[in-house]
């Protein structure tokens, strides 16, 4: 009889891991390196032994295990398939299957963004419902969609690629995908610190934020707040930019809510009530009036995703 799994989230320094119960509870979290060494070879058998130490050290016998899920910073098909993946080193190979043979354990692999908007959906700011789309908007912009509890990973793992829709067709700059006009050029914390410049640069709107010398995001979300002018007209069009982007995709995938993560979210109802209004001016009919709801997982939302991937529905 299964009482336990595990959730592992594989970022670039660390791996999260996670003891949870079959009913969601989250018995233990602590982490270990990721060696990225030697191509990464380590980081499967050093997450496998983590796990063999947990199991021992709660005196957990192995079939009372679920299984384990495990998310990596790229992209990977539902079965597992990881076609290179640059943060840890690795070359394309079958992580499913190499992280089963090395445990024993039924194994699921997903994205790392996937992975937290299934977190979320089960245990954070989705919670209750089975249908949403997640926007972490952080250094960069990440999503994941979830639909009817299961994750959009697409045809080669790249579903929910959020922060790469294009929203300008007139943007000079380039994306970090080496494309230009990319929700995340205006939409991440670092779009909004070039976008207060541009607005600066091109207006005489009297604004405290002209006496900063490195105007950051939350400085243009907390004046923007407090009523000043020019960082509600910096705030209006990036979240005209967001707005613009989740109409589109409630075109396609027609979810409950709309899930609003990462640093920038910590600027709250003020935030979602001014992306809420856009979206509301771009929707399709039936599209409009969504819920959006902020995260609440922060940064256990990956491993939490984990686990419910390995639980299933
Ligand atoms: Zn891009």
């Amino acid at each position: 009889m299964s009482k336990f799994c595990f959730g592992a989230d594989m970022g670039g320094t660390t791996v999260k891991m996670g003891l949870f119960t079959t009913e969601g509870e989250l018995l233990d979290k602590w982490e270990i390196v990721t060696d990225k060494t030697e191509g990464g070879k380590n980081i499967l058998s050093d997450i496998a032994n983590t796990i063999n130490d947990k199991i021992a050290e709660k005196n957990i016998s192995k079939d009372e295990i679920t299984g384990i899920g495990l998310d990596v910073p790229g992209p990977v098909t539902d079965d597992g398939y990881v076609n290179g993946c640059v943060n840890v080193g690795w070359s394309a190979f079958n992580v499913r299957e190499a992280l089963e043979k090395l445990t024993g354990f039924k194994v699921r692999v997903a994205n790392d963004a996937n992975a937290a908007a299934l977190g979320e959906m089960w245990q954070g700011g989705g919670k209750g419902h089975d249908s949403i789309v997640m926007v972490t908007l952080g250094t960069g912009v990440g999503g994941g969609i979830i639909i009817n509890g299961d994750i959009v990973a697409g045809f080669k793992g790249a579903g929910g690629e959020i922060g790469h829709i294009t929203v300008s067709k007139d943007e000079e700059d380039y994306c970090n995908c080496k494309r230009k006009g990319c929700l995340e050029q205006y939409a991440s914390a670092t779009g909004i610190v070039k976008s207060a410049k541009r607005f600066m640069a091109k207006c005489d709107t009297p604004s405290p934020l002209r006496d900063i010398e490195n105007v950051t995001a939350k400085d243009v979300l907390d004046y923007a707040k407090e009523g000043d002018k020019l960082a509600n007209d910096i705030m209006d069009f990036v979240c005209d930019c967001l707005g613009f982007a989740l109409s589109n995709i409630a075109c396609v995938v027609d979810p409950e809510a709309f899930v609003i993560g990462g640093g920038v979210s910590k600027a709250g109802k003020f935030l979602l009530d001014k992306i809420s209004h856009f979206y509301n001016i771009y929707a399709f009919d039936a599209c409009k009036d969504k819920e959006f709801r902020i995260a609440t997982l922060e940064n256990d939302a990956g491993i939490y995703g984990c686990a419910k991937m390995i639980l299933g529905k």
